[in-house]
């Protein structure tokens, strides 16, 4: 008996079982109490070691996807953001968008939660063994001009088109520097009809000239990513703010498409308010 126990610690030694090695004699004293079953006992022992190796393997993607603020569905409060369908988001995590190739923007005011959401895709996605990388597009426009000028462009390029699921959040942020629209263009067009993408925007997409300061590309940009595209609009405040929306102005709070912080710093001078010109697709 205790021969053939040593026989089994071994295997599961040589086989790189420790979850199933430090399990197995708790499993081993239910088998002998009768609380379970030979097959009961091989199938819990196996159970644990193929729980452990998922969950190594989803940290481990996680990571490599630079996913590093997990966020989930599960923690996403529909009841705050009424105009967000919430079965419409739950379609698009069977991830059937992943597969189709398409491009899911994600538009709203700072806060709306834009980034949970993208986020809590992308980690379905991984859960369901789907390759995934976030960046934001400051941080991917940065990686393909160090690339450009180092002459490995063409390595990252073929690096970022690598991942099943794209997610490039925070577009319309900042001001992309001179030549940066050019280089996200040739990203999206290596990854057109071949590569999800998830992306997060603050801004309209007729603003988007402005935000990459070059209407031509911002053109063949929205052409390319327009196509096959999924458009959420979220209308609601940010989500940031709720605990102290007594402090925004109640003109401010009214008016979903105006960012309150900004309209904060501003004091005293009345926000700029943009026409809505995204139009929902699908
Ligand atoms: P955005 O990217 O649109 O600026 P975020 O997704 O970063 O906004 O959201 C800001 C913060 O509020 C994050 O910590 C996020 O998890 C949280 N948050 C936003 N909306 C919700 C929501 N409806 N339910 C739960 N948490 C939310
Ligand atoms: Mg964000």
């Amino acid at each position: 008996m205790s021969a053939t126990l040593d026989s089994i610690r071994r295997h599961l030694v040589g086989l790189k079982m420790p979850r199933a090695l430090e399990t197995l004699d708790h499993v081993l004293r239910q088998a002998e109490r009768g609380t379970l079953t030979t097959l009961e006992a091989i199938d819990a022992l196996l159970g644990e070691e193929l729980a452990l190796r998922e969950a190594c393997r989803v940290k481990a993607a996680l990571q490599m996807g630079r996913l590093l603020t997990v966020k989930t569905l599960a923690g996403f409060d529909f009841a705050f953001q009424p105009s967000l369908d919430r079965d419409r988001i739950l379609a698009l995590a069977q991830l059937d968008f992943i597969d189709r190739h398409e491009v899911l923007h994600l538009l709203g005011q700072p806060g709306c939660g834009k980034t949970h959401l993208a986020t809590a895709l992308g980690v379905e996605a991984v859960k369901a063994g789907r390759t995934v990388y976030f960046t934001t597009l400051a941080d991917l426009i940065a990686s393909l001009a160090k690339a450009e000028r180092e002459g490995t462009l063409r390595e990252r390029l073929r690096f970022l088109c690598r991942p099943q699921l794209l997610i490039v959040d925070e577009i319309g942020y900042l001001p992309v520097v001179p030549g940066g629209g050019n280089l996200f263009f040739q990203l999206v067009n290596a990854r057109y009809e071949k590569g999800a993408m998830v992306l997060t925007s603050n801004r309209g997409f007729a603003e988007w000239g402005d935000v990459f300061g070059d209407t031509v590309v911002a053109t063949a940009l929205l052409d390319r990513l327009l196509h096959h595209a999924i458009v959420v609009q979220i209308e609601g405040a940010s989500y940031r703010l709720r605990q102290h929306a007594d402090l925004i102005p109640e003109n401010v709070r009214r008016r979903p498409d105006t960012a309150p912080l900004q309209a904060i710093r501003k004091r005293g001078r009345p926000p700029k308010v943009r026409p809505t010109d995204t139009h929902p697709i699908n």
